[in-house]
């Protein structure tokens, strides 16, 4: 296994290699597929995070989809949450009486995902389930369980993959924490 040093010198650990997402996807997308059969879903990935794993995990399922996505301000200040998030990018595709399969790169306080699949659950969709890469279980603050899950992750800051820090390290192709010093850099304090 490539060592995190070599991967990104800024990489503390590697949590989840490139090779373990790649496996996992042919299984989330094989879980999917058995659950939707042969219907059509109309996928809504929320942006930016989500990007990534959603390019790579829609190429695994052969149902019709369609894709959408949607933008969640960020709540955060440097790796913690710190308020209410704001939808401010609304959905242009119709959802009303489709199977609707919502797609999050990370599970963490689980804010983000109950007020997305809130507002689509006033569209009046068909179904709604929702699909995360990351969940980090310890760390709920609203009740959330997701359907299909990548990957439990225990309560550290992670980035790659999609995964951003300061809009930084989203094009890692593994899933990592950074060193210390780089998660709270001075001139944010
Ligand atoms: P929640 O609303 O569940 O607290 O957080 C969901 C969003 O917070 C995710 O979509 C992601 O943007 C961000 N987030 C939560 N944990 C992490 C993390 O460990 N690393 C990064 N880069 N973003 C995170
Ligand atoms: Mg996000």
């Amino acid at each position: 296994m490539r060592s995190a040093e070599s991967i990104h010198p800024d990489l503390e650990t590697v949590l989840i290699t490139e090779s373990a997402i790649k496996r996992r996807l042919k299984q989330l997308g094989a879980e999917i597929k058995q659950t939707y059969g042969d219907e059509e879903i109309t996928v809504i990935s929320i942006i930016n995070g989500a990007i990534l794993f959603t390019a790579d995990l829609l190429r695994q399922i052969d149902n019709p989809v369609r894709l959408d996505c949607i933008r969640v301000s960020s709540y955060r200040n440097k790796t913690q949450s710190i308020g209410t998030p704001q939808l401010i990018h609304s959905l242009t595709l119709e959802t009303a009486h489709r199977h609707v399969l919502l797609i999050d790169d990370i599970l963490d306080t689980g804010k983000t995902i109950s007020l997305v699949v809130g507002l689509i659950k006033k569209l009046n969709p068909a179904s709604i389930k929702t699909c995360v890469l990351l969940d980090k279980q310890g760390r709920r603050e609203v009740p959330f369980t997701a359907d299909f899950v990548g990957f439990q992750i225990p309560d550290k800051f992670v980035v790659g993959y999609g995964l951003d820090f300061a809009e930084r390290y989203r094009n890692l192709p593994c899933i990592g924490v950074l060193k210390p010093h780089l998660q709270n850099p001075p001139e944010w304090a």
